[in-house]
């Protein structure tokens, strides 16, 4: 079903009889590549574990001279005159190492350690997933927002790289992390992203100032109720963290941040309404932001759905902004009101779930800008008091590479 549809969208006239036998010839060039053969696979022994390595990836990723660039840590092998058939002469294995020689008499060492960090084993697998690939997120609900939102230091951040490490996996892992006693000056937040890396630069300006004004490009620069939604989602590369340095929190009654987490609710409707989740994960709608800022003018478009899944079926995006959906509507027309329907329900959800405080001056809040829903009840600005928030965005590629780094530097795993 999913080869008759890409093929009939490619605009491919087929037949039953074409795609047969495409079908049939794709089986059976498949069958031919997975039957193996005795050089298919090496066995090493490691700490009594007999763990096996395709030859083909062992031979890829030769760490010799000629096959890997030492100081670039990068391949550098010729695949032109790459072998994917290679055939083994003979394996030596000692203590620490391994070396196989191949039919053309290539030789190639590989660590031990080196090789049981990079085991097939699925648990292995999965072992080096959530160590140094992408920390496990931890979905919650707003009740326990006290819980899973950790206060860090502004000062420990920038002198203690166990202080930063432990931030930024708190982040990543719930999504949301409080950093407190920041300094009152409009740069301090430079100090923070510098301790990352760098901001992500949108049409709003590298940093941007969040207070009421009159005639704004964006309705989050208003006093009014700011309905929960995520930022910048007509942004194919959408800004993964979101940081709002409070320098001036209201002391009228408002001003009070609400936070959800929208892999919760995509969970929970996933459980509890299937319909409306395949909904929300299937239809594609659109983004959008058309203006001027600082002079420069903009008018960015972008489709996608509310809630965006990866192959294994894992919320990797979520989009959800009231003013910043477009109007045209990609889909087919029978689809809208059902789509109106989840779309309504997802945001009463979102409500239902979402954690409500006020962030104090000095704050800085910080949460994963793909994932959670942000908003802020009405307040009122006095003359002698008028709420100003400093923001920046930060991207997760960033933030996962300094994790990385830090993760290296501080536990170094064996092998890597
Ligand atoms: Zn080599």
């Amino acid at each position: 079903m999913i080869l008759l549809r890409s093929l009939r969208d490619t605009n491919k006239k087929v037949t039953l009889l074409n795609l047969f036998q495409t079908v049939v010839q794709t089986n059976k060039l498949h069958l031919n590549s997975v039957l193996p053969n005795k050089d298919d696979f090496v066995n090493i022994n490691l700490q009594g574990n007999s763990l096996k390595y395709p030859s083909v990836w062992l031979r890829d990723n030769c760490q010799c001279e000629q096959c890997f660039h030492q100081s670039a840590k990068s391949r550098i092998l010729n695949l032109c005159k790459f072998n994917v058939n290679v055939s083994i002469k003979s394996v030596v294995q000692d203590e620490t190492s391994v070396q196989v020689t191949w039919d053309d008499d290539h030789v190639s060492r590989y660590a031990l350690n080196w090789l049981k960090f990079r085991s097939f084993m699925p648990e292995d697998q999965l072992k080096y997933t959530k160590t140094l690939y992408r920390p496990v997120k931890t979905p919650w609900h707003g009740k326990d927002f006290h819980k899973v939102c950790a206060k860090h230091d502004y000062e420990r951040i920038l002198y203690s790289e166990a202080a930063l490490y432990k931030w930024l996996q708190d982040l990543s892992t719930y999504g949301v992390a409080l950093i407190q006693n920041t300094p009152n000056c409009d740069t301090a937040l430079d100090g923070i992203v510098e301790k990352i890396g760098f901001t992500k630069r949108t049409h709003y300006g590298v940093k941007f100032i969040v207070e009421n004004v009159a005639n704004t490009s964006n309705v989050a620069y208003l006093s009014s109720n700011l309905q929960m939604h995520v930022d910048l989602p007509y942004y194919e590369y959408c800004p993964g963290v979101n940081m709002l340095h409070c320098l001036v929190q209201t002391l009228s009654e408002g001003g009070e941040n609400l936070l959800s987490d929208g892999h919760h609710t995509a969970s929970y409707m996933k459980n509890n309404y299937p319909d409306q989740y395949k909904l929300l994960t299937d239809i594609e709608v659109e983004w959008s932001d058309v203006g001027v800022e600082h002079g420069n003018e903009f008018f960015k478009l972008y489709r996608s759905s509310v809630i965006c899944l990866d192959r294994h079926g894992y919320v990797k995006r979520i989009n959800f902004s009231v003013p910043q959906r477009g109007s045209h509507f990609p889909g087919p027309i029978e689809t809208v009101k059902p789509w109106y329907e989840a779309h309504s329900l997802f945001y009463e959800l979102n409500q239902k779930f979402a954690a409500q405080f006020k962030t104090e001056a000095g704050d800085i809040l910080v949460f994963d800008n793909i994932r959670l829903l942000h908003g802020r009840s009405a307040y009122e600005d006095k003359s002698d008091n008028v709420r100003k928030l400093i923001g920046a965005y930060v991207d997760w590629d960033e933030i996962y590479s300094r994790l990385r780094c830090l993760k290296a530097k501080l536990n170094p795993l064996e092998g890597i």
